[in-house]
């Protein structure tokens, strides 16, 4: 992205949209009794309070009656839709690892199949976006996690612990592919979940290539591991590289949330918060999601950046929207045309 000099002025902004990720999937119940929701009600009024907070996007993910992470596709259509009746202005986010809870103690953590997985085009109601990750990777969800940060939650537990930082997930280019195409085909809009620049460069191929025509709606994952880390730099030139259209969302984890959310809102860039991500406040205290929301409503408001409701958050996002061809959405994204045969130095666009 380019900054004017003028950049960094709020009004000049677009308004702030809060993605919030209220579920956990990683946690049991037991981890955060007090804000881990269980049953389908409970599930539902959570996004709601999220909602009335200032959150209009909603990271989600569903759970079992037991507490367990659901993985019956069944049981997401039927949070979907009553999230969409109880809140309907709220953007729908589904988290394309589905579930990667374990299935007992001392089993992976792991991902689901890419047939699983590519069944999320077919949710009813249809979500707004699915989250894809992109290529094949670790994801050690400890790797930027310290004793404090899972204390009094299952992680303390060994097998557990194993279990999660041995995660990886598969989005190798068939998996792409065919799951873009799949989403596209369903009017959801992909979400793109990119680690570092190497994960960016293979979105702007698959663009190029011609297999994703649509806005470019993105969060930078700094989570360690098979992602980037927390070097403000890194974030800075990641930023920077991103084109001039997309949608950039800054995602980290534990009490770096609140930090690089910071200077994410100051740049102009949006937020995610919840306890998928972030389960503290200052050292030591817990922090439920909504109170993260609000967090960053109070941050925006101190920077005088304006907070987008629903319906601009749906705005900004381009939600339903899609292109028609590679050139279009190279346009649209402010990428350079893809190179002519013959063609020399770097290739731009013509205007008349
Ligand atoms: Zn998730």
């Amino acid at each position: 992205m380019q900054f004017l000099d003028d950049s960094l002025l709020p009004e000049n902004q677009e308004k702030l949209v809060i993605q919030v990720a209220p579920y956990g999937p990683q946690w049991l119940p037991g981890d955060f009794p007090e804000d881990i929701p269980v049953t389908m009600a409970d599930q539902v009024q959570k996004a709601v309070d999220c909602y009335n907070a200032g959150a209009t996007v909603l990271h989600l993910h569903c759970r079992e009656a037991d507490g367990t992470g659901s993985k019956r596709l069944s049981m997401f259509n039927e949070m979907i839709d009553r999230i969409r009746t109880a809140c309907p202005d709220m953007l729908i986010q589904v988290g394309g690892s589905i579930s990667f809870a374990p299935e007992g103690e001392g089993a992976e953590a792991k991902w689901l199949s890419d047939d699983t997985r590519h069944m999320l085009a077919e949710l009813k109601p249809k979500p707004d976006q699915v989250t894809i990750a992109v290529n094949t990777n670790q994801m050690d969800i400890s790797a930027l996690m310290n004793a404090d940060d899972i204390a009094g939650t299952c992680l303390t537990n060994p097998a557990m612990f194993e279990a999660y930082r041995n995660m990886y997930f598969e989005c190798g280019p068939v998996f792409m592919e065919e799951h873009l195409k799949r989403l596209v085909a369903n009017g959801i809009q992909p979400h793109f979940m990119v680690g570092d620049l190497s994960q960016l460069e293979t979105v702007e191929r698959l663009i190029r290539k011609g297999h994703y025509n649509g806005p470019l709606v993105l969060n930078y994952v700094a989570i360690g591991s098979g992602a980037a880390g927390t070097h403000p730099a890194d974030l800075i030139e990641f930023a920077r590289r991103v084109p001039d259209g997309a949608v950039l969302t800054i995602e980290s984890v534990m009490r770096n949330v609140a930090p690089f959310n910071a200077i994410a809102i100051a740049l102009g860039l949006h937020v995610r918060v919840g306890i998928e991500d972030n389960l503290w406040s200052r050292k030591g205290e817990r922090m439920t999601s909504v109170q993260q929301v609000e967090q960053m409503v109070r941050l925006a408001n101190e920077l005088h950046r304006d907070v987008a409701s629903g319906p601009e958050a749906k705005a900004i996002y381009q939600i339903g929207t899609f292109y028609q061809s590679t050139d279009e959405t190279l346009r649209k994204l402010g990428y350079a045309p893809n190179r002519q045969p013959g063609q020399r130095g770097v290739p731009r666009w013509e205007y008349a």
